[in-house]
C-alpha cells in the first residue's frame, strides 16, 4: 500500500501523493517543506553581514557608477566611508586602545541631484536594513509631529525587526537643512523644530542605546520598547542648504583678499560654490557645532547639467529609457525612441526646471496615450517621433507639469 515516506499517511488520508524513486511524498508534507525552505532560505539572505564580501572603495564606487550619473566625489568619499564603516564592524576589539570612529556622512547638494539615489544604491550594494526619513517631520518629544526614535523605528521595520540587522544599519535622513537654528544666535528663544531636534538627534549619531515604540509613534502606549543600539548604525544625511553658497563666498573673499588675492581668485570656480563647503559654513547655517561634529565626512554634489540629464534619461541600469523597453517588451514590442525625442525630454525638464525628477513625468505624458494602446494593436515595433512627443507635451496641461 502507498504511503508518505514522511509522515506515514496512506493515499486516500491525502489529497496527493507523489511517487519518488524509492518512496512518496503527500501533499501537506510538500507544504512544511516548503515552509521549512522559506525561512531557511530568509534566515540567509536577510541581513547576513558575516556573509557580506568587503568590496574595494573603487568597486563600491564602480557599483554606483552603474546607477548614478557623475557626482564623483561623492561617490568617493562614500565609498570610502561604507568601506571603513565596515572595516569598524568588522574589527575585533584588541587592547591596542586605537578604536576607528564611526565616519557618518553629511551629503550637500541641491535637491534632485541624487543625494538619496546614492544612500539606496549603497544599501542595495550591502544588502543591509536601510531607511529613508526626513528631517522635517521630526520635533522634540512632545510636540505636534514625530519623535526622534521614529527613525529606528523605520529601521526595525526595514530590517523585518531582526534588531541586530538594524544596529549595522544605514539611515539617510533627507533635508537635514530643515532643523536648522534660523538664526546663527545660541540664545534665541526655544525653536522647535531647529537646536531642539538637532539635540536628539546628536543622541542618535552619537552612539546610544535607544528604547524604540515597535509601531512608532505615540498612539500604543502599551508596546513594548525595543533597546536599539545606534553605535553602529551608519547616518548619512542630505540636504540642499538654500543659500549657504553666499556664506561660502564670503569665506572665500575675506580669506583671498590681503592673500595673494588675485592669484586665489581666479582659481575658484563659481559654478557651484558647494564644491569648497567646509564645517563653518554649516555652523553659519545654523547647524550645531556637535551634530557638525558627528557628521565627519562632509561632501558636495554638482547640479545636473544637460549633459547629466541626458545621460540619466537612457545611461543607469535602471535608466527610464530602459524601462519603458522593458514594460514593452513584456507584450513583444520593440519600443524605440528617435534621439531627437531625447533631446526634447532633456531640453523640457532644463525649461520647466525641472531637473532628474521632472524628466519622468515628461515621460509619462508622452507614453501614456501608447501604453494605453499599444497592447491591445498586434505591432511588434513603436517608435516614438519627434512631432508626436511635442504633441502630446503641448497638449498636456503644461501647468500641471511645471507645478509637480
Ligand atoms: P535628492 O538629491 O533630492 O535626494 P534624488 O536622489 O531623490 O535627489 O533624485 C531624484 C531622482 O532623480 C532619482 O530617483 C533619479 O531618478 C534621478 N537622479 C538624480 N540625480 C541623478 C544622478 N546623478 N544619476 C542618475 N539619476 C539621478
Amino acid at each position: 500500500m502507498d504511503k508518505c515516506s514522511f509522515c506515514g499517511r496512506e493515499r486516500k488520508d491525502t489529497n496527493l501523493l507523489i511517487a519518488g524513486i524509492s518512496g512518496h511524498i503527500c501533499d501537506s508534507c510538500i507544504e512544511q517543506a516548503n515552509t521549512i525552505l522559506d525561512e531557511e532560505f530568509k534566515k540567509k539572505n536577510s541581513f547576513d553581514l558575516g556573509d557580506i564580501k568587503l568590496l574595494k572603495p573603487a568597486e563600491i564606487k564602480e557599483f554606483l557608477d552603474l546607477y548614478v550619473i557623475g557626482q564623483d566625489e561623492a561617490k568617493k568619499f562614500l565609498a570610502v566611508a561604507v568601506y571603513n564603516h565596515y572595516k569598524r564592524l568588522m574589527q575585533v576589539t584588541e587592547d591596542d586602545d586605537v578604536e576607528i570612529e564611526k565616519s557618518n556622512i553629511l551629503l550637500v547638494g541641491e535637491t534632485g541631484t541624487g543625494k538619496t539615489l546614492l544612500a539606496r544604491t549603497i544599501a542595495k550594494m550591502l544588502h543591509i536594513p536601510f531607511t529613508i526619513v526626513d528631517a522635517t517631520i521630526l520635533t522634540e518629544a512632545g510636540y505636534v509631529g514625530e519623535d526622534i526614535e521614529s527613525i529606528l523605528t523605520r529601521l526595525l521595520q526595514a530590517a523585518d525587526y531582526n534588531i541586530e540587522a538594524a544596529e549595522k544599519g544605514i539611515v539617510f535622513i533627507d533635508e537635514i537643512d530643515k532643523i536648522a537654528r534660523k538664526s546663527d544666535n545660541p540664545s534665541i528663544t526655544r525653536d522647535v523644530s531647529g537646536e531642539g531636534v538637532q539635540q536628539g538627534l546628536l543622541k542618535l549619531l552619537e552612539g546610544a542605546v535607544v528604547n524604540v515604540p515597535p509601531q512608532g509613534g505615540r498612539k500604543h502606549p502599551e508596546q513594548k520598547m525595543i533597546p536599539v543600539n545606534t553605535k553602529n548604525i551608519l547616518f548619512v544625511a542630505g540636504g540642499a542648504f538654500d543659500g549657504i553658497e553666499r556664506k561660502i563666498a564670503q569665506r572665500l573673499n575675506t580669506k583671498v583678499v590681503g592673500y595673494h588675492a588675485s592669484k586665489n581668485k581666479d582659481r575658484i570656480d563659481t559654478t557651484n560654490l558647494l564644491q569648497y563647503i567646509a564645517p563653518q559654513d554649516l555652523k553659519l547655517f545654523g547647524l550645531i557645532p556637535e551634530i557638525i561634529g558627528r557628521l565627519p565626512v562632509l561632501t558636495y554634489l554638482h547640479p545636473l547639467t544637460r549633459e547629466t540629464l541626458r545621460r540619466i534619461l537612457t545611461e543607469p541600469k535602471n535608466a527610464i529609457i530602459k524601462q519603458y523597453k522593458k514594460l514593452f517588451s513584456i507584450d513583444e514590442i520593440e519600443l524605440n525612441f528617435e534621439d531627437s525625442v531625447l533631446e526634447y525630454i532633456v531640453d523640457k525638464a532644463v525649461e520647466f526646471k525641472l531637473g532628474a525628477r521632472g524628466i519622468r513625468s515628461i515621460c509619462e505624458t508622452i507614453m501614456i496615450d501608447t501604453m494605453f494602446e499599444a497592447p491591445s494593436k498586434n505591432r511588434k515595433e513603436i517608435t516614438i517621433r519627434l512631432g508626436f512627443a511635442k504633441e502630446k507635451i503641448e497638449k498636456a496641461n503644461l501647468a500641471r507639469l511645471k507645478a509637480s
